[in-house]
């Protein structure tokens, strides 16, 4: 065995409705602008010839319910409301029914951004590690097998800040979907059980402060939430 200097990272995990095992964090992927009105509110045009992607470390995963400091470094911190797949099987050059078969899960997750920061990475063309890699950034419901959800169609997604509805959606608005993102994102990765995708969020993004409540669903899906409490 290994002897280490320093404490070894914790593995996160989600947990999964119904089992007692969780399902341990991998890598995170998020797709960007995948849903029409989004794109549109961001001032930017929907790319139709591929999906493309950002990453967060695993590290930023959070559980839904959890209260999580203000971060730093901003004055602009945004919720985005996505839906959640989670492989469950290797996949690699995949088409899309191998694509789809290799769906462990689904789940609701926050795709938490410090949006000022995000700005400026696209301002001076510069990446968007400060803008999405957020610690606590990455939450994550518990996760629901897709043989339980079925298939990603008509379910509402939806979102409120203190009650207040801000993004109401519904899945069937997704631009690539989840074959098509899984099957896309397996030419570039050895995707293994673990990883987890992001999928895009719906119109209607926007701040949070200190105090805030965050609550989210989509039906068939355990619901999410999320409390900001003062920086630190
Ligand atoms: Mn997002």
């Amino acid at each position: 065995m290994t002897d280490y200097l320093f404490d070894t990272p914790e593995v996160k995990s989600i947990p999964v409705s119904g089992e007692t095992a969780e399902y341990p964090v991998g890598r995170i992927f998020c797709v960007g602008r995948n849903y029409a009105a989004h794109a549109a509110e961001m001032g930017a045009e929907v790319d139709r010839d591929a999906p493309w992607y950002f990453t967060k470390s695993p590290s930023a995963a959070t559980p839904s319910g959890a209260t999580v400091p203000y971060p730093p470094g901003t004055a602009n911190f945004h919720y985005e409301m996505e839906l959640v797949i989670a492989i469950g099987a290797p996949v690699f050059r995949a088409d899309r029914a191998a694509a789809k078969a290799a769906i462990f899960a689904y789940g609701c997750g926050l795709d938490m951004t410090r949006r000022d920061l995000q700005q400026v990475g696209k301002d001076n063309r510069r990446p968007w590690d400060l803008g999405k890699d957020v610690e606590n950034s990455a939450v994550f419901a518990p996760l629901s097998r897709a043989a339980d959800f079925g298939e990603p169609g008509p379910q509402r997604i939806h979102l409120e800040v203190n009650g207040d509805l801000r993004q109401d959606a519904i899945l069937d608005d997704l631009i690539w979907k989840v074959d098509e993102v899984v099957s896309h994102l397996s030419r570039y990765y050895h995707l293994r059980p673990g990883d987890l995708i992001m999928t895009g969020t719906p119109a209607g993004v926007g701040p949070v402060v200190a105090g805030d409540r965050i609550t989210g669903g989509i039906d068939g899906l355990s619901p999410i939430s999320l409390t900001l409490a003062d920086p630190e």
